[in-house]
């Protein structure tokens, strides 16, 4: 049998891989990673956030006007939508239901709140939710402070945002597994594993 990883699911149909985290834990590190090794759909997200310099490095999001996000949440654009730090994020319905129709594998990288709306929306669907966490809070407020993007009160903020959704994680039901980024490597790789036996129907 080929080693190649198969991004189908079980049956031949789509996985939805929801990967979330705190901000500052890596996750977006994680999630490059296993993209590139899965060979598997990125959703684009839409939203209202300014853009960054950091933005660049593989797209993750289309950037709307809040006008425009509107329209397009009213319109039933989105499978799931949530306010995270004053903007709105939301995740186009349209090649989520794509890649589950084609039997393909998508990866959402979507907050704790967009998690429990598209458990509850594509309820049937096999999913599979990652939650990243870090080694100990303290690493966390660490990380927070040595990425000097922001200032004292915005970090506190993040940080206690941060520990409202590890206790959220856990109790909602969404995540399967907890990976610990205590070694990028080592959380990849342990990523990879918990989405490898869920490919193969384990
Ligand atoms: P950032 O602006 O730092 O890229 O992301 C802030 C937070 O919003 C992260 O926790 C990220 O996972 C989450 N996020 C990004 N896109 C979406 C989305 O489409 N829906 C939801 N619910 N959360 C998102």
């Amino acid at each position: 049998m080929s080693q190649a990883t198969s991004t189908s699911g079980p049956a031949g149909r789509g996985l939805l891989l929801v990967i979330s985290g705190p901000s500052g834990v890596g996750k977006s590190t994680i999630t490059r990673r296993v993209l590139e090794q899965l060979g598997a759909e990125l959703s684009i997200s839409v939203t209202t956030r300014p853009s960054s310099d950091q933005d660049a490095v593989g797209k993750r999001y289309e950037f709307v006007s809040v006008e425009e996000f509107h329209r397009r949440r009213e319109a039933g654009h989105f499978l799931e939508s949530a306010e995270v730090f004053g903007n709105c994020y939301g995740t186009p319905r349209e090649p989520v239901e794509r890649a589950i129709a084609q039997g393909r594998t998508i990866l959402l990288e979507i907050d704790v709140q967009g998690a429990i709306q598209v458990k509850k929306n594509l309820a049937g669907q096999p999913m599979l939710g990652v939650f990243i966490l870090p080694p100990t809070p303290q690493t966390l407020l660490e990380r927070l402070r040595s990425r000097g993007r922001e200032d004292e009160a915005t970090i506190q903020r993040r940080f206690s945002r941060a520990q409202a959704e590890m206790a959220q994680a856990r109790e909602c039901g969404v995540y399967d597994a907890f990976v610990v980024n205590d070694q990028l490597e080592r959380a990849v790789a342990e990523t990879l594993g918990v989405v490898r036996a869920r490919l193969a129907g384990a």
